[in-house]
């Protein structure tokens, strides 16, 4: 059975706790897109972690990781990562795509050197090199991962490639060029490093799905954030949806059974962009702190994030796009301090009311229209049964299931791996 776990909205929705839960019976879990540009954040019995690039079925001796085609394979970042967990005393499996790309050292200097020249118009990106990477690729000049292992060929071409990547630092944007000699030395260190993890990733995940194996299919950030259909400009460079998980592992479209949404009790978002329902001052101050389970504060770059209402507009888009079979609300336990919660339930644009998600420009004249509704005012974290919730807890989760068309078959009430209650 292949599962794929995605997020609904702009990504840190709580993927990481519900894929480390999953993983639990899981025999695989994939890494399918996406890079060391995002974290999910994980507690359970070995501590807490910020996973970037790992998946997050590491902690579960018995299960395979994966990391897949669709990745951008940061090498430099991977071995801090791999150095981290394992100080923390956990041990895993992992394979390589022979496929993955890699990320160079330029792509991580171009992100930095672009929102420079950008300015005022910049991203807000976490400048890991990203978006440059993605454009070689799709270019077709990056690296894969079975080209570190042909030294004479990867010499030639990191040659080629830095005569124009050379110009186009001294003459655009004034910096010193790189000698691709010195990024020969680096990769060869990374083939080093990686090479007994090295697979045919794609045909293991095939084979797997013959024997009748388990597989989660991890995404990273979510809808919002999708190339083609998130809130462009203001998104990743990689799609983030569930049907990109076959073509980024390599699996059959149809094998993927479960797509299990993932979506928060309100909103948060990094990163520049409309965000329709974002709320401001000492009312998102106290968000923010409460957020998560230390603060709405980015795994990997710290940066506060934005936060607002539960946005049902944005949701039920998000989980439309994504094909959810079944939605997992999660930080609901957040709210139990507020009076009176603010959901926002259309938009008003010009004058007009809508709950379809608008393109960028319709989105930035987007006002919300809210609709309030009472707290619930109790600690509802170690509540171990839907039922038990209070009742405001359960009609603020039944209005959202409602509005968002999916049904909500989970709804987490703490950041801890136990902490869940199925509907
Ligand atoms: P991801 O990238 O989607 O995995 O999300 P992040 O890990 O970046 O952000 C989610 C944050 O919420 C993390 O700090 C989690 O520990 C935390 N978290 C997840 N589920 C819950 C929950 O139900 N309640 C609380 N309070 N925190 C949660």
């Amino acid at each position: 059975m292949v599962r794929a776990i995605v997020g609904a909205n702009w990504g840190d929705e709580g993927k990481g706790k519900i894929t480390d839960l999953c993983a639990e019976n899981a025999d695989i879990v994939v890494r399918f897109q996406g890079g060391a540009n995002a974290g999910h954040t994980i507690i359970n019995e070995h501590g807490r972690f910020a996973l970037h690039q790992l998946p997050s079925g590491i902690f579960n001796k018995n299960t395979t990781n994966i990391i897949a085609n669709g990745v951008a394979l940061d090498i430099n970042k991977l071995k801090a990562e791999i150095a981290s967990v394992k100080e923390q005393g956990v041990e895993f499996n992992l394979l390589i795509s022979e496929r993955a790309q890699v990320l160079l050292p330029h792509h991580v200097l171009l992100d930095e050197y672009e929102e420079e020249r950008l300015g005022d118009k910049k991203f807000g990106s976490t400048k890991s090199g990203i978006a440059p990477f993605y454009a070689d690729k799709y270019s077709k000049v990056g690296i894969q991962v079975w080209e570190l292992f042909e030294k004479d060929r990867l010499k030639e071409k990191l040659k080629g490639m830095y005569e124009k990547i050379n110009i186009q630092f001294k003459y655009l944007y004034n910096k010193p060029e790189i000698n691709y000699l010195e990024v020969f030395d680096i990769l060869n260190g990374y083939a080093d490093y990686i090479k007994d993890n090295v697979a045919d990733t794609s045909g293991i995940l095939r084979n797997a799905i013959k024997e009748g194996k388990t597989i989660l299919l991890e995404g990273q950030l979510g809808s919002l954030k999708d190339t083609d259909h998130g809130i462009y400009p203001y998104v990743t460079s990689s799609s983030t949806l569930a049907g990109y998980a076959a073509v980024g592992a390599g699996i059959p479209p149809h094998e993927i059974k479960n797509i299990t949404v993932i979506t928060k009790a309100y909103s948060s978002a990094v990163g520049e962009g409309p965000f329709v329902s974002e709320i401001f001052g000492d009312e998102a101050d106290e968000l923010r702190k409460r957020g998560g389970d230390k603060g709405e504060f980015g795994a990997t770059t710290g940066r506060p994030r934005r936060v607002g209402y539960f946005d049902t507009v944005a949701t039920r888009y998000g989980c439309e796009i994504q094909g959810a079979t079944e939605v997992c609300m999660t930080c609901l336990d957040v709210l139990s301090y507020l009076d009176e919660i603010n959901v926002c339930v259309a938009y008003d644009i010009n004058g007009e009311q809508t709950k379809d998600f608008p393109t960028t420009e319709a989105l930035c004249k987007a006002k919300p229209v809210l609709k309030t509704f009472k707290g619930w005012k109790s600690d509802i974290r170690g509540i171990t049964e839907y039922d038990k919730l209070p009742e405001e807890a359960k009609a603020y989760v039944e209005f959202i299931e409602k509005e968002i068309g999916f049904k909500i078959g989970m709804v987490s009430n703490g950041p801890k791996r136990n902490e869940i209650l199925y509907r």
